[in-house]
């Protein structure tokens, strides 16, 4: 399958998790929730093909990455309106997402662990604790999870 249909699906799932949990559950739904949520809908689904080395989320996070760094490096040189304890964060932030771009399909065979429903699991646990917010954890975990119904590997544990 490819990444605009993992995208496309993974989407999909996304607005439909976050539309039962509203309904069913105290999800509470701000502009900073909804920023987060566009941003871990969209990076989700594609995030099991981490492990392929050419995958389109390499080339999209080794952007992302380049652009925070070049960005917290000219704002400190220009004194732009950011603290040198931010700047540095961002650098730091920035380096990491470019290494985990390129350490990942070098650590993992495709279609190994990372696409397992396991994976799927830590993921989305890891997002609860990043934002705080269990139920954009949840919103991940489904996101994630299409992209293994979508490779036909629904049941994979590990
Ligand atoms: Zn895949």
């Amino acid at each position: 399958m490819n990444w605009k249909w993992h995208l496309t699906i993974g989407l999909f799932a996304a607005i439909i998790t976050t539309i039962i949990l509203k309904i069913f559950l105290p999800f509470q739904i701000n502009i900073y929730t909804l920023g987060v949520l566009a941003l871990v809908s969209v990076v989700s689904p594609l995030i099991m093909d981490l492990d392929h080395g050419n995958g389109k989320l390499k080339d999209a996070l080794t952007g992302l990455g380049l652009m925070l760094t070049i960005f917290a490096l000219v704002a400190i040189q220009t004194n732009l309106i950011l603290s040198p304890n931010k700047a540095f964060q961002l650098i730091v932030a920035g380096t990491f997402i470019v290494s985990l771009a390129h350490i990942t399909p070098k650590l993992f065979k495709h279609r190994g662990f990372i696409h397992s429903i396991t994976f799927a699991l830590i993921y989305g646990l890891v997002i609860s604790v990043l934002t705080k917010n269990i139920y954009i954890g949840i919103v991940a975990l489904m996101a994630c999870y299409s992209h293994l119904v979508l490779d036909k590997i629904p049941l994979k544990i590990t």
